[in-house]
């Protein structure tokens, strides 16, 4: 996410004479986290992303940062659903405290987003609290008066999508966290879709990108491989790679590059090991059991046959 968004924090998409639709965020504009958009009118609410936000040096003693969801609270019989863009925390990490503060009928996400998301309501004992169905680029939702729909994009996680709302005074989409990269490690870009959709008419992007105010273009994820591979080829001993439990495309490229090289890969730390379990199951991450050694077994194996990854970038 960027520091400074490109789209201001309140637009109105009003007509004369009819209910004006409402967009704004409760988080996630001019900070890194609690991502969460709304569109609303007079009958409907669809609330886009319920993320949070990591604290700061400066937080102590706090877990989470969230958004504030008051104005949900008071206008709570109108919320119709809950549509997600892609399974980073700062995407999802605060629907367990957004249902258990209003009544979110049904979750839209996603085929990973919905299974961390799943697997989250579970933790906080929430399963029962909404249903979660997962959603890809051919799902059509009617959310009240609104028309949902999704493209895909390519980001650090798999299954990860723009939104495209339809309501009755216009049209708006908004992209989610993508990065334009020609070589992707997972799925393409879907700018096919994206252009239908322009053709079709977009009154109102909401897009933004980490470092988007600069100029040049960011490298491919290809080209981490190679830097990855390169530290795998000269590491003579044991090997510690840490990085967020949520950058599944990454983790993919560090098992890969483990394999080739003839390492075993140690996973450390709950988030990393629940993430990794998730995207095995759904066959995004392909390792077997016999590439993978548990963490108290580490010490029998030669140094220069571990690759131990772990959180705390
Ligand atoms: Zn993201």
């Amino acid at each position: 996410m960027s520091d400074t968004k490109l789209q201001s924090e309140v637009q109105t998409v009003a007509d004369p004479g009819d209910s004006p639709v409402l967009i704004y965020a409760l988080g996630g504009l001019g900070e890194i986290g609690k991502n969460c958009y709304c569109i609303e009118n007079d009958n409907d609410i669809v609330i886009l992303d319920s993320g949070v936000k990591f604290p700061e040096y400066n937080d102590p003693g706090v877990s989470y940062i969230i958004p504030d969801f008051t104005h949900l609270a008071q206008n709570e019989r109108k919320i119709r659903a809950l549509c997600i863009t892609h399974g980073h925390e700062d995407h999802i990490g605060s629907i367990p405290f957004l249902l258990q503060t209003v009544r979110v009928p049904v979750i839209y996400a996603p085929r990973l987003a919905c299974a961390l998301i799943k697997n989250k309501l579970a933790e906080y004992n929430l399963g029962s609290k909404t249903q979660v169905v997962e959603v890809d680029e051919n799902s059509n939702l009617v959310c009240g008066s609104f028309k949902v729909q999704f493209f895909h994009v390519t980001h650090s996680i798999p299954d990860a999508f723009g939104i495209y709302v339809t309501t009755p005074q216009g049209t708006v989409a908004t992209t989610g966290d993508f990065k334009i990269d020609l070589t992707p490690v997972d799925h393409d870009f879907d700018m096919s879709r994206l252009t239908r959709f322009g053709d079709q008419g977009i009154d109102l992007l909401m897009a933004d990108s980490t470092n988007a105010e600069k100029e040049g273009y960011t490298p491919s994820e290809k080209n981490v491989k190679k830097g990855i591979d390169e530290v795998f080829s000269r590491a003579m001993g044991r090997l510690i790679i840490s990085t967020f439990a949520s950058n599944l495309s990454r983790i993919t490229q560090i098992t890969q590059c483990a394999i080739k090289h003839g390492r075993k890969v140690c996973v450390m730390g709950r988030s990393m090991e629940g993430n990794l379990k998730i995207a095995r199951d759904l066959g995004i991450i392909k390792i077997s059991d016999s590439s993978l050694v548990d963490p108290d077994r580490v010490q029998h194996l030669p140094a220069s046959q571990v690759c131990i990854l772990c959180t705390g970038s």
